[in-house]
């Protein structure tokens, strides 16, 4: 019965979540949300590992941090915020390199003592091919960026691994998400706010949604529910925009990822939260740790819990994880942003919704401009919800 219900929700993640806090709270309507899967949180689920007490996520690392204050200031409202900073190291042919590339990658990988000017003029000869081009892929604008020697070694492979799509296919921003650096500093992410919530993300959405005009549903799938629904009933998707057409305009692709979990019996097993395998010969992209995510808890030190991830492309029963994007891909992506047009009473959103390789603080952030242009707008002053362009 969906009489009571104002605004349907579709996906329990950030994005969903968010709009649903927004519209409970700002604006008293009732809210439906459901969710496929039999929790709450979408990707950046976690949990606390029944064994170890050791807190898992449970579709792979989560790192928090954004440069964004009213994304900031908005999550704080829900969760703290340890003082974690992200760090990742990779190893290339049995040495280990501090990930992204810096001063002090380039000077171990070259075996040479660098100063900042030095190793710009190094890198700016390795880059010499693309002197006066402008990068068209990951590929060349890797090169661009890192010169072919480092791009070989640390970027070639590894990408080959996660995207299994020819690097000079995919589109160059996948690249621009890692700094380059000539100083020491190993610091992953450049983002001013940065940090992990203090008792796990799980606790972040059960502050979020806890309010009488929510209504959480589980398990269910929107598309068992889709012919039953009233009419001109609003809602917001962030499930994959392609299923939401049955693929009737072709399937975008996606990647998916095999998380393989294990428990260890030792204290520590890789000394960090994440080491990346640049090797193609080694059949996993990286080994997270997660114990290293909380030093700040005393988590027992008899085991501990780290995850192999395996990249494939992803097929309609798995889930899919990464919007691929290449040239074909954005053909087929501009098709059902023409259908989802003509969807009044839509709203698409999120990472899987809009296709794009969106960070949870930026699913946030779209979120909260949504709530203000799309769905104050469509309860205030009876504007159509979806239809955008
Ligand atoms: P999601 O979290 O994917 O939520 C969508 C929800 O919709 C899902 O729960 C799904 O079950 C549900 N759904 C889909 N179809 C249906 C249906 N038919 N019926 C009912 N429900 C449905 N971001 C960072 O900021 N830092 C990181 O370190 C980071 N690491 C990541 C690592 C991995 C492996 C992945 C996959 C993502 C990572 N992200 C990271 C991105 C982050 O997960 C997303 O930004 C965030 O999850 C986006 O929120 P969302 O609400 O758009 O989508
Ligand atoms: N990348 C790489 N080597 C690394 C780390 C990253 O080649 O050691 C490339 C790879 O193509 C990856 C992209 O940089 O997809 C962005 O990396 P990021 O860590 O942001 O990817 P994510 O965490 O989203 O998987």
């Amino acid at each position: 019965d969906f009489s009571n219900v104002d605004l349907l929700i579709v996906g329990a993640g950030f994005y969903g979540a968010t709009i649903a806090e927004r519209v409970a709270n700002e604006l008293q309507k009732n809210v439906l949300l459901i969710d496929r899967r039999s929790h709450i949180g979408g990707n950046a689920y976690s949990e606390f590992d029944s064994e170890t007490g050791i807190e898992v996520h449970r579709y792979g690392a989560h790192l928090f941090h954004t440069p964004n204050e009213t994304v900031w200031t908005y999550l704080n409202r829900f969760t703290g915020f340890t003082d974690y900073k992200h760090r990742v190291y990779s190893t290339y042919r049995d040495q280990v390199y501090a990930m992204p590339i810096n001063l002090g990658t380039i000077s171990q990988f070259f075996n040479r003592r660098l100063s900042p000017a030095e190793a710009r003029t190094l890198i700016a000869d390795q880059a010499a091919e693309m002197a006066g081009r402008n990068p068209a892929n990951l590929e060349e604008k890797a090169i661009s960026l890192i010169g072919r020697p480092l791009y070989e070694a640390f970027i070639r492979g590894y990408t080959a691994k996660q995207w299994q799509t020819d690097p000079r296919d995919l589109p160059e921003h996948i690249i621009t998400r890692l700094p380059v650096r000539y100083t020491y500093d190993n610091r992953y992410f450049n983002d001013k706010y940065e940090g992990l919530p203090v008792d796990g993300y799980a606790a972040i959405f059960e502050r979020m949604l806890n309010h009488p005009k929510i209504n959480i549903a589980l398990g269910v799938d929107f598309f068992s529910l889709k012919s039953s629904l009233p009419p001109g009933l609003p809602i917001v998707y962030t499930g994959p925009i392609d299923r939401y057409f049955d693929y009737s305009e072709g399937e975008l692709g996606w990647r998916t990822i095999d998380f393989e979990k294990e428990t260890v019996n030792t204290g520590d097993f890789q000394g960090m939260a994440v080491m990346n395998y640049a090797d193609e010969t080694i059949p996993f992209t990286r080994i997270l740790e997660f114990r290293h995510f909380n030093p700040e808890r005393s988590y027992q030190t008899e085991k501990t819990v780290i995850v192999r991830e395996y990249s494939r492309s992803a097929q309609r029963k798995d889930e899919p994880y990464y919007p691929i994007d290449t040239r074909q891909d954005k053909d087929v992506f501009l098709r059902y942003r023409v259908r989802a047009e003509a969807e009044v009473n839509v709203h698409f959103g999120g990472r899987l919704g809009t296709y794009r390789y969106l960070d949870m603080h930026q699913a946030i952030g779209a979120a909260l401009k949504a709530f203000e242009s799309r769905v104050v707008p469509h309860f205030t002053e009876g504007r159509i919800l979806g239809g955008e362009k």
